[in-house]
């Protein structure tokens, strides 16, 4: 039978069990938790001169020793390639699984949300440019274990722990950590990216994350480089790789007037989801509001959000959402076969789900996701 502290304790005290000096320092060192950890050796590699090669996302960061990331997350100490993004959220809140978004991943439900500093983006409308354009340790961080993000979720009666806000991407160890301890206590976990990501830590990742929102920023090469500082098409690879991987995937566009509203592009991107993805993979098209460098651009109208989805719908894609607009019928979630209007909702508030298990009260339709 195992031991609990206290007669561990009194047992080696009485001579009954050896401590070793480990045990001791494992025993008695429970001061603040790490906000540091190794990267997985698998994701980088140690050059000569004690520089470091990160392959988590595909800018493959060289540096050299007492240098920082361009994610800023990730430095270079003596040689080894160490994250400062561990045990320190920056943000932790509740939410509702919607905000997301996910439509059709336990709708109703409500998230514990949790973002540590940092990102691999530069993206010129960042809506939490604060948090992540900012190094974790200077940033007023919470400090949640993986124990204590576990915990905090049933407390809270939070199906799902979300790892969003920032770009996880940037924080991929602390999430790692805290999405596979989660999973074993029967918690879910869901994740909102912008998926600029090397195929292997994606693969890993899957493992423990349930469901991913990922933001699919424009369908154009330029947007990427010059709005996001970032790259188009290793994104589309991710895509793929994911959608090989057995973990849910809904798709988010931001739509920005005058930088990616060309419906031009719209439509091959559709073309390119219905091809890759599959015409069941839900597609969110999102309403801009002006933010961060892009204060001058008016919002984005609804009307240009509604021919996007109306484009969604004629290259054959079967769920097309609006969001950030509501009350507007692109917030339900219709049945693709009788296009009965089976979950209402305004804005992410879910105000009726007529399904019963993701099926169809009118047809008996099996809707895609992640239902229960
Ligand atoms: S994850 Fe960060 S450190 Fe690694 S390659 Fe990308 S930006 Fe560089």
């Amino acid at each position: 039978m195992p031991l609990d502290r206290r007669e561990f304790l009194r047992r080696a005290i009485a001579g009954g069990i050896a401590l070793s000096a480990l045990d001791v320092v494992k025993l008695f060192a429970e001061g603040p938790a790490p906000t540091r950890i190794e990267v997985d050796p698998a994701f980088y590699k140690r050059l000569d001169n004690d520089r470091t090669q990160c392959f988590v996302c595909p800018l493959h960061c060289v540096l050299n020793p007492g240098e920082t990331c361009f994610c800023r997350t990730r430095n270079n100490v003596d040689g080894r390639l160490l994250s400062f993004a561990y045990n320190n959220p920056c943000v932790l809140t509740i939410d509702a699984i919607e905000k997301l978004p996910l439509s059709h991943f336990l709708p109703g439900t409500q998230t514990l949300s949790l973002a540590v500093g940092g990102c691999n983006l530069r993206c010129l409308y960042c809506q939490n440019w604060d948090q992540s354009q900012a190094r974790p340790e200077t940033l007023k961080n919470f400090e949640v274990t993986k124990e204590k993000a576990a915990d905090g979720a049933k407390k809270k009666e939070c199906k799902t722990i979300a790892y969003t806000y920032t770009d996880p991407v940037a924080f991929y160890e602390y999430m790692r950590d805290v999405s596979v301890f989660a999973k074993e206590k029967g918690i879910r976990n869901v994740c909102a990216t912008a998926l600029f990501i090397e195929k292997e830590p994606l693969r890993a990742l899957c493992k423990s994350i349930d469901a991913f929102a990922v933001a699919l920023k424009g369908f154009d090469e330029k947007f990427y480089d010059k709005v996001l500082g970032s790259q188009l098409k290793p994104v589309l690879d991710a895509l793929v790789t994911l959608k090989e991987e057995k973990s849910w995937l809904e798709v988010v566009t931001l739509v920005v007037p005058t930088y990616n509203d060309d419906l031009g592009k719209i439509r091959e991107q559709c073309k390119w989801h219905r091809k890759n993805l599959g015409a069941d993979t839900p597609l969110h098209f999102g309403r801009f509001e002006p933010q961060y460098k892009l204060q001058e651009l008016p919002r984005t109208p609804a009307e240009t959000l509604e021919k996007c989805r109306a484009i969604g719908f004629e290259e054959g894609l079967k769920h097309v959402y609006i969001f950030n607009v509501s009350p507007h019928e692109g917030n339900n979630t219709f049945c693709p076969n009788c296009k009965a209007a089976v979950i209402q909702r305004l804005g992410f508030k879910i105000l009726e789900n007529t399904t019963k298990d993701g099926v169809c009260p009118k047809c008996r339709a099996k809707l895609p996701g992640v239902w229960r």
